[in-house]
């Protein structure tokens, strides 16, 4: 009798700590990825000044020489590059201002109306993949997330605006991680919009531009310490990056578009400082390209002969050339808009300038481990691989960023 009674106690036992494992393992399964991107956060910042916080992520975690940015290294392409793991060719958003031949509507990072309109966005938005397969998501101002991508938003979204202090959006991603289970998001891509700002108005060298980097890494602190004392923080996977770097440029060396073209030539000039795509009228086109082909400190091109390595030209929204200031140099449409010196990006993406940083550390990152460059197209079969969600096909390739995960038990 007294053994009969051991087995049951042992067998109840053994039910409740099999059930409370597998609730703890079902957890681990399924991790959470808090994505932040700091626009215009060069490659190389952290070795111009101290970067204590950063030093440290690279310590317990994973640091890529850099992220390799798509062309044009512009915000908005790259930014959706990053959510969609595609290249701006195939998703649509071609430059942060742009003419869509192919619906008849203009597209610009300062018209809301267009920024929330579904048609200029192509291919899928990593936090949709997740909520189509049962995983909440966020986004803390990331570009693409205001619009609906087949009806559907993250869980959780705000309007874009610039004003809210990064101390708050730091605030506001907490609270997310600290929602009820059921309702808390296991992606999050949160955004912060400098050092971009500092970079443009006075350049990359500059010391303000490094006190403004000094203090992102503080925020850095503030956030892997709040992350830290979170319960779940050890299933929290956090990657630290920025869409492009930033180049120095200096007034004198300006070229205008406008000096070379006539404007009433021009039908369309998509783009900004330093790289536009341009449409001319039919009787021009010869006579455009010879000018722009034999200007010095530009490189030009034909759609159709833009050099495969940068991955545009295929989309019907870029225009019948594209043209890009050589590094350090500016191009501006016209010579009535002043020039400045200060800091800009656009250029090739070979140019080492407009390469950005990456970090990241949690379960499922290698600790203390360097890794080559990455392209970041790649970053969305990244977080596919580590939240466990069937990707869509892209243009970016798991293996080229594998090396950085810890193999999955
Ligand atoms: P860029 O002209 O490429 O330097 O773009 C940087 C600017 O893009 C930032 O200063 C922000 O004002 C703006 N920006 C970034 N993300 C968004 C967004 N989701 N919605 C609207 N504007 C944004
Ligand atoms: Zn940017
Ligand atoms: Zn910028």
């Amino acid at each position: 009798m007294k053994l009969k009674v051991f087995v049951l106690l042992i067998a109840i036992v053994s039910f409740f700590s099999c059930k409370s494992y597998k609730d703890v393992d079902s957890e681990f399964e399924q991790p959470y990825v808090v994505m932040l991107s700091m626009d215009g956060f060069r490659w190389d910042y952290p070795e111009k000044v101290k970067t204590p916080n950063l030093d440290y992520v690279e310590e317990i975690g994973v640091r890529a020489e850099a992220s390799i940015p798509c062309f044009p290294s512009k915000t908005f392409p790259n930014h959706y590059s990053m959510a969609t793991g595609l290249y701006p060719d195939n998703h649509g958003i071609v430059q942060n201002s742009f003419y869509a031949t192919d619906i008849g509507k203009h597209y610009s990072v300062s018209n809301r109306e267009s920024i929330i309109d579904p048609d200029f966005y192509f291919g899928e938005p990593i936090w949709i993949t997740a909520e189509k397969q049962g995983v909440k998501s966020a986004s803390y101002f990331w570009v693409g997330s205001e619009a609906p991508h087949d009806g559907l938003f993250p869980s959780y979204h705000l309007d874009y605006n610039g004003a809210v202090p990064f101390e708050k959006r730091i605030d506001g991603v907490i609270e997310w991680l600290n929602l009820p289970e059921k309702e808390r998001p296991h992606l999050i891509m949160w955004y912060i919009q400098e050092p971009d700002g500092i970079g443009h108005e006075l350049g990359p060298d500059h010391f303000k531009t490094g006190e403004m980097i000094v203090y992102l890494d503080s925020l850095v602190g503030v956030f892997n310490k709040k992350i830290s004392e979170l319960s779940i923080s050890d299933q929290i996977n956090v990657i630290i990056t920025s869409d492009h770097g930033m180049g120095q440029i200096k007034k004198e060396k300006t070229v205008f578009l406008y000096d070379l073209l006539q404007k009433d030539w021009c039908v369309n000039v998509d783009g900004g400082n330093p790289v536009f795509s341009i449409d001319v009228k039919e009787e021009f086109y010869d006579t455009a390209y010879a000018i722009l082909s034999t200007t010095n400190n530009i490189t030009s091109w034909k759609k159709e002969e833009i050099p495969e390595r940068l991955h545009f030209g295929k989309s019907p929204r870029v225009k019948d050339f594209v043209v890009v200031a050589d590094s350090s140099w500016n191009l501006r449409k016209s010579s009535k808009r002043k020039a400045y010196s200060g800091g800009t990006h656009g250029y090739d993406n070979r140019n080492k300038d407009m390469h950005a940083i990456f970090y990241a550390y949690g379960p499922s990152f290698k600790k203390n481990y360097q890794h080559h460059s990455i392209n970041n197209i790649d970053l969305y079969p990244l977080i596919c691989e580590i939240l466990n969600l069937k990707p869509q096909k892209v243009d970016g390739k798991l293996e080229n960023v594998i090396e950085m995960i810890e193999r999955k038990r």
